[in-house]
Parts: C-alpha cells; structure tokens; sequence
C-alpha cells in the first residue's frame, strides 16, 4: 500500500518541519513546491524568473506554472511509493488538476491533514525562521534551534532568513491564504479525505498527533 499525503495550512504551520519527519519516518518523498520553486529561483532557470515576484510579494505563482512543475515532479520514479505534498495544492484549481493527474496514475489522495493554526503562533514562528540555503531544512531561533548557530544540522550548509518571512510580506500571505486556499478545507472535508491538527502544538506532540492520524489510514 502506498500513502499519497496532502499537508494543508497556513505558512509557519510547520507543514515542512512536520513533512521532513515523516518522510523520513515512512520513506516517502516530501515535495515542497516553496522549496521546488526557491530552487528554480536560486538557479535561475526561466519558471525561476517568472516565480520570483510572486514569491518575493507573498502572491501565489500562477496555478498554470505550478500545475506544470508538479506534473513534471509526480512523474519522477520515487513517487512509485506514495508521497507527501508540502505547499501543492494551493487553490480549488490546483486540487482538481491534482485530481486529475493522480487518477491517471491511479493513485488518488489517501488523507489531508490541515493544520489548524491561530495568526499569533504563525507571526512569532516566521519572523523567528532560519531555513537552509541548501536543503530548505528549518528552524526556529528558540523553538528549535540548530546545533551550531547559523548552520544546518543537516548538511552543513548555511541558514538564511526568508525574504518573504518579512512581517508585511506574511500579512499578506496570510491574507492569500485565507482567500485561496483555505477553500480547499471544504473541498476536501465533502470528500471525507481531511483531519484537522492542531498547528499550534511543539514539533513533539504534533508528531505524535500526526502519527495517530497516519495509523487509521
Ligand atoms: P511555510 O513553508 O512556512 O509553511 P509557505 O507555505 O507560505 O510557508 P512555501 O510553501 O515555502 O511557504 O511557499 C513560498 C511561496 O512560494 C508562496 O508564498 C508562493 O508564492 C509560492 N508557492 C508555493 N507553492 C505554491 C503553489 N502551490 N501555488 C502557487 N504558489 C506557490
Ligand atoms: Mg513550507
């Protein structure tokens, strides 16, 4: 059996923290379009160029650039043993194309997890943010601090601090969040594929709560 994982919230949900454990913990690939998308960026390849505003103005990437990149990613071999979605999909018309390409691939949705998450939690957990320049790992300057300051533990390479985790930059993705994608909670409750956590939980005890939700599956 294969498990194909949506993680839906608001940004500083700790929706990557939490993909990184579990694809570890079940051998399954975590896709982060943000991290896909940050990459492109980083190697300046043409969708790079393109995504960069959007991002850079907390805007979502148009569905029709990030609907082909993921097209592109869910065909790579090791998405033969399920997957976990970290920031895909972002809008209704991103989740029926996503419904589109998994039922040709005959692999549909096995569970949404949404992490409910309250605005203060988001605001102190962003402006406190330091990711990994190399393998998007993150951290939080007292929640979860890396080893050696301003390194990942990881691999070793430098930490920086998001452009778009700038308070004005989050207000606004907060808003987009709330008009774009929050709709999808609805859209996948009707189809009985969501559980809610609570986001405002400490990495520990949402793993634990996450875990719980994975053994009903
Ligand atoms: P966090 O990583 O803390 O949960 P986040 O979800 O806002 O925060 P990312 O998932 O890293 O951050 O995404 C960063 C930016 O990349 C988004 O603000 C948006 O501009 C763009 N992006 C990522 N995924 C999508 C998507 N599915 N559709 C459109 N734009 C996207
Ligand atoms: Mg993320």
């Amino acid at each position: 059996m294969t498990w194909q994982i949506v993680l839906l919230g608001p940004p500083g949900a700790g929706k990557g923290t939490h993909a990184k454990i579990l694809s570890d913990r079940y051998r399954i690939p975590h896709i982060s379009t943000g991290d896909i998308l940050r990459s492109q960026i980083q190697q300046e390849t043409s969708l790079g160029k393109h995504a960069k505003s959007f991002i850079d103005n907390g805007k979502l990437v148009p569905d029709e650039l990030v609907v082909e990149m993921m097209k592109t990613r869910l065909q790579d071999p090791d998405v033969r043993h399920g997957f976990i979605l970290d920031g895909f999909p972002r809008t209704v018309e991103q989740a029926r194309a996503l419904d589109e390409i998994l039922s040709i691939k005959k692999m549909p949705l096995s569970l949404v997890l949404e992490f409910d998450t309250s605005e203060d939690v988001i605001v102190d957990r962003l402006s406190g943010r330091w990711s990994c320049s190399n393998c998007g790992a993150n951290y939080h300057v007292r929640n979860i601090p890396p080893a050696k300051e301003g390194i990942c533990d990881r691999c070793g390479q430098p930490l920086v601090q998001r452009k778009d985790d700038e308070p004005e930059t989050v207000r606004e993705r907060l808003r987009v969040y709330r008009d774009q994608t929050a709709p999808l909670i609805e859209f996948y409750e009707k189809r009985k594929l969501l559980r809610v956590v609570s986001g405002d939980l400490d990495v520990g005890p949402l793993q634990e709560e996450l875990a719980q939700s994975m053994k009903c599956l």
